[in-house]
């Protein structure tokens, strides 16, 4: 039975996975997905506190499949990194993301567009030529590029990570982690790499304000990232008193149903477009 989220899509089913069959038939259809345009971005607005102003947009793709629906990411993304195709897919994605935010920008909303970089897209070779050329294809400054990478990512080989992130930041894109919290990373290690914040993991967010452990971990979190001099993000706010909770704590920014789930591109500029400062 197919179970409907809270956006229309499928919730995340471990049947998916463990079909063998199943699975050899979404390889397969997925290998066609690209040229039938069946990709498409969803965006999900990031609120800086300090301004109380819309910031940036985090781009998350669907894949919109003509009998089972929207397929969220967590369901196809394994697939696509297992079979290679990620990198193809992850190209389409950084396209779409910058054109689109150039749009926005030329339309009067200047929008720092964020991207999902999956561990397989940055041991490929040529992300970087692939990054310069989807720049100046789309004419996005790269000051409105953010990629989120995620802590496995930048501990799977750390010396040739932190080369490529200088790369990256010489470049004016900005740089975050994902997940924040999940991995095994230590805060002064990551004080080696050049990054502009930390997207501190929904599990940690869930449980605020009640959670003495959660509460504590947020904020050493944002005082120890504050004196690495990087911005702190909550990610998975849902409720007033989570904001306020943030806010009282001096997180940065934050993203989450409680300001809007991800939108698709028309409904997401109409919606920053009537939002006043928060
Ligand atoms: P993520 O990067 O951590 O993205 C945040 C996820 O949390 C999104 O799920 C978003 O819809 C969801 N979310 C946002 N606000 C809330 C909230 O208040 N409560 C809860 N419970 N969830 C919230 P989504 O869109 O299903 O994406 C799941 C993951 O798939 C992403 O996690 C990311 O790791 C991956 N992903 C999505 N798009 C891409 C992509 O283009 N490339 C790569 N490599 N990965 C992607
Ligand atoms: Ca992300
Ligand atoms: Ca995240
Ligand atoms: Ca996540």
């Amino acid at each position: 039975a197919k179970q409907r989220g809270r956006d229309g899509m499928q919730q995340y089913s471990p049947a998916m996975e463990s079909n063998g069959i199943e699975r050899l038939v979404l390889q397969r259809e997925l290998r066609l997905a690209l040229e039938r345009e069946e990709f498409i971005l969803h965006y999900q607005p990031q609120l800086d506190l300090a301004s109380g102003k819309i910031s940036s947009v985090e781009a998350l793709l669907r894949w919109q499949h003509p009998e089972r629906g929207m397929i969220p990411p967590l369901s196809f993304i394994p697939l696509l990194e297992e079979s290679g195709l990620i990198n193809q897919v992850g190209e389409w994605v950084l396209r779409k993301a910058c054109a689109q935010a150039r749009r926005w920008q030329l339309a009067g909303l200047p929008l720092r567009m964020a991207v999902n970089l999956s561990q397989r897209q940055c041991q490929e070779g040529n992300l970087i030529p692939m990054l310069e050329r989807v720049l100046v294809d789309t004419g996005l400054a790269p000051e409105l590029l953010e990629l989120e990478l995620t802590e496995g990512l930048v501990m799977h080989d750390p010396e040739k990570t932190i080369k490529a992130l200088r790369v990256l930041k010489g470049m004016h894109i900005s740089l975050a982690v994902d997940d924040f919290g999940t991995g095994y990373s230590s805060l002064s290690y990551l004080q080696r790499l050049p990054l502009d914040s930390l997207k501190v993991d929904k599990s940690f967010v869930q449980g605020l304000p009640a959670s003495g452990e959660d509460a504590a971990i947020i904020t050493a979190i944002i005082a120890m990232a504050h004196t690495l001099n990087i911005k702190v993000v909550a990610e998975g706010v849902e409720t007033a008193a989570q904001l306020d909770f943030l806010r009282n704590k001096h997180c940065d920014g934050m993203q989450g149903y409680f300001l809007s789930r991800p939108l698709p591109a028309g409904e997401l500029f109409n919606f920053v477009r009537r939002v006043p400062v928060l």
